[in-house]
């Protein structure tokens, strides 16, 4: 079995829904596919939680009706037919009248991911009853019954297995199966996310869970380029990466793969390839155990990065000192991106500002601290990277812009630098002349 993820834009219109469709026809084999929401779905899901958070009740059910203009009009692009066409679109008036009690209800997390969570089963039932439509016959599957993930951070893909497992029963001798991304149910069985962008990390889940053959992430580029192409011109695709280095370069920011999405499949060794939904004939990229080249590969950038510096003239070579300073944020659950140390000071980075007061208050007790926040780690990605000369040039960087911190051999495969976010973009541009445009040719 194959799982195939295609993201909100190959979901967005009927044009490229009708793409999908001929994307999955030309492949063999049993499939299971997870859907995102059609694009900017969630975005107004999102709002609409807002709404409701902040008892707007005028605006709701205007909001409603535009979901539902909305996606009517994608049923009469795509199911012709008369019978089908009233049937998905009664379906998803129903749909919609549940998201309307639940907009009535007092604002809670769990409310706030059922709302968001909508634009996923909405886009579902009606790709599936399209498929059908079209006679390719298929099982849709409730995500919520399967996708039960306590620790977001290290999901039991055994139990995922064997839930789904339970509701393929029903499934009789399909070849296509349909799910839900983003949606799962925490350690309270509640409904909850994945965060943003997580349908990503949904098909890697079930794809461990199911030891699929590999992974398809199909999106609106071809492949994982070189450097962000929302900043940066003349980036150009990598067509292949380690799981070690696509890791990386997910969790420090690149915006195509949800930073979590290679941690499920590394240990099982699922090879995940990332290809155009508009260019299928593309080669993209493919994500598995080796680096088939050493050196750079590529460069990404994580924004909302918070730098704390402990200063202590006691911390002199003490021992357990780093200790201490580390059961702090442990305490408050909060991970750390970045570390540096001096004689005298510790300065390391956090993307978790929840409990940033907490945490401050307690770190006191060990020395002066300060706070620098706004800030943004530019990763640069390869295997054997420090091993390789070129890689020195991306130090002229700091002729030109202030460096907060910098790692270096932490791994083989990853240089980080802070810099401040105004900074970024210029330094991802830089970044890209000195080490891609004119120096390195990478293939
Ligand atoms: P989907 O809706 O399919 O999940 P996303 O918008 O989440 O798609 O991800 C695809 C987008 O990621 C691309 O259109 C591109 O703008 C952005 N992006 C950021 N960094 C990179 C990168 N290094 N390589 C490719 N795309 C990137
Ligand atoms: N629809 C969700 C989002 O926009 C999940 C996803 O697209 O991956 O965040
Ligand atoms: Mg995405």
């Amino acid at each position: 079995m194959k799982v195939l993820k295609f993201g909100g834009t190959s979901v967005g219109s009927a044009a490229s829904i009708r793409n999908v469709k001929n994307i999955i026809s030309n492949q063999q084999g049993d499939k299971l596919l997870v859907l995102s929401a059609m694009s900017g779905v969630t975005n107004q899901l999102v709002e609409l939680s807002e709404l409701v958070k902040n008892r707007s009740s005028e605006e709701i059910s205007e909001r409603i009706n535009r979901l539902q203009t909305k996606h009517f009009s994608l049923i009469d692009e795509l199911i012709t037919e008369e019978v089908s066409n009233k049937l998905i679109k009664k379906h998803i008036s129903s749909e919609l009248k549940a998201l309307e009690n639940d907009c009535q209800l007092d604002w809670n997390l769990e409310i706030d991911s059922k709302i968001t969570t909508t634009g996923e089963r909405l886009l579902t039932s009606i790709f599936s009853k399209y498929l059908e439509f079209e006679s390719l016959g298929n099982t849709l599957l409730d995500a919520r019954e399967f996708m039960h993930i306590s620790n977001l951070e290290n999901p039991d893909t055994g139990l995922v297995g064997e839930l789904l497992n339970d509701s393929l029963k029903s499934a009789v001798g399909n070849e296509i199966l349909i799910t839900q991304g983003f949606v799962r149910l925490n350690s309270e069985k509640k409904i909850s996310t994945l965060k943003r962008g997580g349908s990503d990390y949904t098909a890697t889940i079930l794809g461990a869970a199911i030891r699929a053959s590999e992974i398809q992430i199909w999106t609106d580029i071809s492949g994982l380029h070189n450097n962000d192409p929302r900043f940066v011109e003349q980036t150009h695709p990598v067509s292949q990466l380690s799981f070690e280095e696509a890791a990386e370069l997910a969790y420090f920011g690149a915006k195509i793969l949800h930073p979590q999405t290679i941690s499920p499949v590394i240990g099982k060794n699922i090879p995940v390839y990332l290809k155009n939904t508009f260019t299928p004939e593309a080669t993209g990229t493919c994500i598995s155990a080796i680096a088939e080249r050493k050196g750079l590969k590529a460069i990404s950038a994580k924004d909302e990065i918070t730098a704390i510096k402990i200063k202590s003239n006691r911390m002199l070579m003490a021992h357990g000192f780093l200790k201490r300073i580390f059961e702090v944020f442990d305490t408050y659950e909060t991970s750390i991106d970045m570390i540096t140390t001096s004689e005298i000071a510790i300065s390391l980075t956090i993307d978790n500002t929840s409990n940033l007061d907490l945490i401050l208050s307690e770190l006191e007790q060990y020395g002066e601290t300060s706070v620098d926040s706004n800030h943004s780690i530019i990763c640069v990605v390869g295997e054997g990277l420090i091993e390789d000369r070129g890689t020195s040039k991306l130090f002229e960087i700091l002729q030109d812009v202030p460096v907060r911190m910098i790692s270096y051999g932490g791994s083989n495969n990853n240089i980080s630098l802070l810099v401040d976010t105004r900074n970024k973009i210029e330094v991802l541009q830089k970044l890209n002349e000195k080490l891609f445009v004119n120096h390195l040719k990478p293939v």
